[in-house]
């Protein structure tokens, strides 16, 4: 019978993820089966579990809009509470705070599982709550630069601004290629300006690793 895990187990995975992901990033050498035979030896579990508990973090990684460990697709089936604890850990970890996401969309998803539902009341008055989040202060120099670049046309797909906005400018948003949570820079050798469309695919799609690649060849001013 699995027995719930320890808030230690769980800090103990998620700091070693960290850890993997962080060489993959950086391109360092590393061994997954090292990672889980140590979490296997420090508490009472298989590194089977461990991996398997590895590809939960992989799910919360990619609802947060982040890049996962190759190799580790994202499993799916973790309880709301679990991947709000994974998301509060990860945060504690980079010792910054984006607007929690993970529980709810793992809500979401479990709802959407059960068939013959009624239509939700919902919330007259929804409640509001104040999230403190961290962000980086990004150059106002950078996103005009690479807005101007850019003349009103997406730098990814290569299609028009979708819309004008209202003041009328056309709308594209500025992306940065490496995550500045994950040490990108906040440069136009990492920055370009997207289409909302490209912008969520970059972050959330099945193929965002590769879109990500072959915007390096595609603009040259990019650094890997
Ligand atoms: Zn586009
Ligand atoms: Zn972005």
């Amino acid at each position: 019978m699995p027995t719930k895990w320890t808030q230690g187990e769980l800090e103990a995975s998620v700091a070693a993820y960290m850890e993997m992901r962080r060489n993959e990033l950086n391109g360092v050498e590393y061994s997954k089966q090292a990672y889980y035979r140590d979490l296997s030896n420090r508490f009472d579990r298989s590194a089977k579990a461990f991996e398997y508990r590895m590809q939960n973090i992989s799910y919360v990684f990619s609802i947060m809009g982040r890049r996962w460990i190759n190799g580790l697709p994202p499993a799916k089936n973790v309880g709301i509470n679990v991947a709000r604890d994974i998301e509060n850990i990860i945060n504690r970890l980079e010792k910054r705070r984006d607007a929690p996401v993970a529980s709810f969309e793992v809500e979401v998803a479990n709802i959407r599982k059960k068939k013959d539902r009624l239509p939700p009341r919902g919330n007259e008055k929804p409640s509001a709550i104040d999230v403190t989040t961290t962000r980086f202060m990004r150059s106002a120099e950078v996103v005009a630069w690479v807005l101007d670049l850019a003349n009103g046309t997406c730098e990814c797909c290569g299609k028009q601004a979708p819309f004008m906005r209202d003041h009328g400018t056309p709308f594209l948003e500025v992306h940065h290629l490496k995550r500045l949570a994950d040490g990108g820079s906040d440069t136009i050798s990492n920055a370009i300006a997207i289409c909302p469309n490209c912008h969520r695919e970059l972050h959330y799609g099945a193929d965002k690793d590769q879109r990500r690649l072959v915007m390096y060849d595609l603009l040259e001013r990019l650094v890997e």
